[in-house]
């Protein structure tokens, strides 16, 4: 989870949305991604499809049924999807999401036995500096946004 953490500060420092993701297979890190939807203007650029992504490639296979899945933050539908889809399996992930995790909080599509695979998953793994990240990623943005704010009635009134 540490080298998820640091994938998720590779995002904050260009402005990303600091979540951070990485797949282990036998004990080596084969897949590493951070979230990268605005650098890509992609909505699919999440941290664990671009993991996932490089772990196929890696070992040749769309097939990664021995790996574990390290994410900073609980996925979203469509990288459970990309989870179930690629046979992951354990999910270790950090914070929740209360608004988009679809892996225990909205709803748990990974571990659905109604589908034809399913992962183990553990939740709350460092979920605090993992939500923490967030929680500072997200009070400078406000900050920065104030500022311009404040800049822009200033040029405003001269
Ligand atoms: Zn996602």
């Amino acid at each position: 989870m540490q080298a998820a953490i640091q994938e998720a500060q590779k995002a904050a420092v260009i402005r990303e949305v600091p979540i951070g993701a990485v797949v282990v297979l036998d004990g080596e890190i084969i897949g590493r991604g951070h979230n990268l939807r605005e650098t890509n203007q992609q909505s699919t650029a999440h941290a664990e499809m671009i993991a996932i992504q490089e772990a196929c490639a890696k070992v040749g296979s769309w097939r990664l049924e021995r790996a574990q899945l390290f994410v900073t933050l609980e996925p979203c539908p469509m990288c459970s999807g990309a989870i179930m889809l690629s046979r992951v399996e354990e999910v270790y992930f950090g914070a929740y999401d209360p608004k988009g995790g679809t892996a225990g909080s909205l709803l748990n599509l990974l571990e659905d036995q109604r589908f034809n695979h399913w992962s183990y998953v553990e939740a709350g793994i460092l979920g605090e500096p993992c939500g923490q990240l967030l929680t500072d990623f997200f009070r400078e943005l406000r900050q920065i946004k104030k500022e311009q704010k404040k800049l822009k009635k200033t040029s405003q009134d001269e």
